[in-house]
């Protein structure tokens, strides 16, 4: 990619009040605080039929939609492949499920082995066009482990804030990626107070990717690759797991602008997956009230989040799209992992196969129809919870090295 076009953002919009501010480095509105997240909006006009006359032409990863995103024309995308993941026929899994036809999009394949890989890469560039040589996040996981790893590869500082319980495989990519990290004595929340707190003293660039507005932008190329990989056969569910929100909101909001583009003629149905005990977006969704927080206690570490910030985007595009959400328990999740990773070869940390387990339930719901199809995006790889997936998964045989042994074990398989 040698010449980048040019930047086709016009500006920024709050998502309650619809106040606009110019494109810049800010996060919310002035007007309604904290809940005030900014829209990215883009001159379609120019940047469609841009992107129409280039896309045959551009590499496969997700920088194929740069006219969607809002990044300069000086920048460049670090060198590590980021999306346009493989989209898998899944048949044993689908008959497994109950539905005609499934569909796995796998985002453990991206550089640091999750979905957020999407929102870090353009969150590392925001913050070398805004001038910052230092970057910050506070993160159970997979946020973290995602922008050490793209500072890694763009030459940042990265200064990580996790709580004192976060998983160890995730806290040991932070440290081999060269993170400063924080393990704080306190919650998640108080980590992130922490986090925002030292950016203002130490003039580090913000990456939370709950109030940033640049990084659902990020997350948003699912969508456009979901609409360009699958323009014939458009599923006729998109199904995502849901923790802050910005992960189906950036989804959504990619979807329908391939659809305002003319690449695709409608919208699949969002199904939007809470953990049970994780579950206040699912809540409000279904009261249709504003959200209250709640505690968190489930192994889906990726989507226990109590507070979400990205709410309202989340809601707003599911019914856009006329979609429904689903709440599903731990037990639920650990079978999901395992019949993944058994009638497909996917293997996802609990979060990522969250999609599948909720896709079951909203069969038994009568929600999904046994004659429709789905594609479920498994946002993150399984080897970054391995706790989760021995639990799913059961025990090895140890045996003496005889043969005898391996007959006896295969015999005690056969009366199972
Ligand atoms: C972050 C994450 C999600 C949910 O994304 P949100 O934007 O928080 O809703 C789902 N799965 C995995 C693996 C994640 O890391």
């Amino acid at each position: 990619m040698n010449i980048l076009p040019p930047n086709f953002v016009t500006n920024l919009k709050c998502i309650i009040c619809g106040k606009e501010y110019p494109h810049g480095n800010i996060f919310t509105c002035s007007q309604c605080g904290d809940q005030g997240i900014l829209d990215v909006k883009y001159d379609f006009d120019s940047a469609g039929s841009n992107l129409k006359s280039q896309t045959s032409n551009r590499p496969f990863d997700h920088w194929r939609y740069l006219e969607l995103l809002p990044i300069s024309p000086s920048l460049h995308p670090p060198f590590l492949y980021i999306g346009w993941t493989p989209v898998y026929d899944v048949p044993r899994l689908a008959r497994h499920v109950g539905v005609r036809k499934l569909f796995l999009k796998d985002d453990g394949r991206n550089p640091s082995n999750s979905f957020k890989d999407r929102a870090s890469s353009v969150g590392v560039l925001k913050a070398i066009e805004f001038g910052f040589k230092e970057i910050a996040c506070a993160s159970t996981g997979n946020a973290a482990s995602s922008l050490a790893c793209l500072s890694a590869a763009t030459g940042l500082n990265s200064y990580i804030f996790v709580p004192e319980r976060a998983p160890e495989p995730k806290i040991t990519q932070l440290l081999i990626f060269g993170a400063t990290v924080f393990r704080v004595k306190g919650t998640y929340e108080q980590a992130f107070d922490l986090s925002k707190q030292s950016c203002d003293q130490f003039g580090w660039y913000n990456r939370n990717s709950g109030t940033n507005p640049f990084l659902v932008e990020g997350k948003k190329t699912a969508g456009l690759e979901i609409a360009e990989q699958m323009k014939d056969h458009l599923p006729d569910w998109v199904v995502v797991s849901v923790g802050d929100g910005c992960t189906i909101g950036g989804i959504g909001k990619g979807l329908q602008e391939m659809k305002l583009l003319g690449f695709i003629d409608h919208v699949p149905r969002l199904l939007g997956v809470q953990a049970e005990g994780a579950k206040p977006i699912f809540d409000a969704f279904s009261s249709g009230q504003d959200l209250i927080p709640t505690d968190t206690n489930t192994i889906a570490d990726s989507i226990a989040v109590g507070t979400p910030r990205n709410w309202r985007r989340a809601i707003q595009q599911i019914r856009l799209s006329h979609g429904e959400m689903v709440a599903v328990s731990d037990e639920e999740i650990l079978e999901a992992m395992r019949v993944t990773a058994r009638l497909s070869g996917v293997f996802g940390e609990p979060a990522g196969v969250a999609g599948v387990a909720g896709l079951r339930k909203a069969i038994e719901q009568n929600i999904v129809k046994s004659n429709e199809t789905a594609l479920v995006v498994i946002t993150g790889n399984g080897l970054k919870d391995i706790q989760s997936a021995k639990q799913a998964a059961g025990k090895e045989n140890i045996i003496k090295p005889t043969l005898d042994a391996v007959a006896e074990v295969l015999e005690k398989q056969l009366k199972q």
